[in-house]
């Protein structure tokens, strides 16, 4: 199995009306985790690296170790660049094997947000690397844990300019804005379905769903029942591993390994991950 394109698992879940979560993970501990749990229930899973984490990270390792490492697994996996900005790291990403980038134009007039979405996916499909974009604008700071915020209906996603991006941008997959917002929601998210099924209607790649921390788990399954194909997950996660291990320690008065907070960390990641791989494929 190993590494597969991004497009190679989407289409499946496309098909079967089902989803996959997408999971940022920006360590080793938590990529074995995740890992783990995918292939305990034998599912496919997406593994991705935001841009905006680059800075945390030493790269040229880490994306050795990723497309090493996902290339052994025993379940289909696809590793993608998440929230691409800069054309530089786009081709960083693709040279070093990822399977999938995301170009996040959606700050952008939607002419212009169409010419780089454009311009991406042909040099990322000569490669054979799948291609997300997003239309409308999911609000909040990619990973920002200090402060919440709120949706804003301005910026979801119009059924009609997602049908014309797909059309002029050959993307394989589409983010859109329904409710959600990136890092802690301030209240809580309502989505709004009725626009979903609508873009669903009309726009034929499978649908993404950003922003999930703080959506209710029967939400998620609404949102995958009226369109929704892969979920992206990443600061609920990133928050319980800390939550966990900071608990640990205090328990321990601190007098413990470091190996065992990375341990706690990584159970903590192996559960919601498998929870989330369970919630999402709706046929457990
Ligand atoms: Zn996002």
């Amino acid at each position: 199995m190993g590494l597969v394109t991004m497009v190679e698992i989407l289409d499946k879940v496309h098909a079967n009306g089902t989803a996959v979560p997408a999971f940022d993970a920006i360590d080793h501990a938590s990529v074995e985790a995740i890992i783990k749990a995918s292939e305990s229930i034998n599912k496919p899973v997406i593994i991705m690296v935001p841009e905006a984490a680059l800075p945390l990270i030493d790269v040229d390792n880490y994306f050795e170790y990723l497309t090493y490492r996902l290339g052994k697994t025993k379940v289909p996996v696809a590793l993608e660049l998440d929230h691409g900005k800069s054309f530089n790291v786009i081709m960083k990403a693709i040279h070093a094997g990822f399977t999938g980038v995301m170009i996040d134009g959606s700050d952008l007039p939607i002419e212009e947000n169409i010419s780089l979405t454009r311009k991406i996916v042909e040099i990322a499909h000569a490669a054979g690397v799948s291609v997300e974009g997003e239309i409308g604008h999911v609000a909040g700071g990619e990973g920002d844990m200090t402060e919440g915020s709120e949706a804003d209906e301005n910026m979801y996603t119009k059924p009609e300019d997602a049908k014309r991006f797909v059309e002029e941008t050959g993307v394989d997959a589409l983010a859109v804005a329904i409710g959600t917002v990136h890092g802690v929601y301030k209240g809580t998210p309502k989505l709004d379905y009725e626009r979903l099924k609508k873009i669903k209607n009309i726009v034929n790649v499978p649908l993404v769903l950003h922003g999930g921390s703080g959506v209710a788990k029967e939400d998620f399954v609404k949102a995958v029942e009226n369109g929704i194909n892969k979920v992206n997950l990443f600061t609920e996660i990133s928050m319980a591993a800390v939550a966990q291990s900071i608990n640990y320690a205090q328990k321990k008065q601190n007098k413990l390994h470091f190996a065992e907070l990375v341990l706690i960390a990584n159970k903590t990641v192996n559960a919601i991950a498998l929870d989330y791989l369970k919630l999402l494929s709706l046929d457990n």
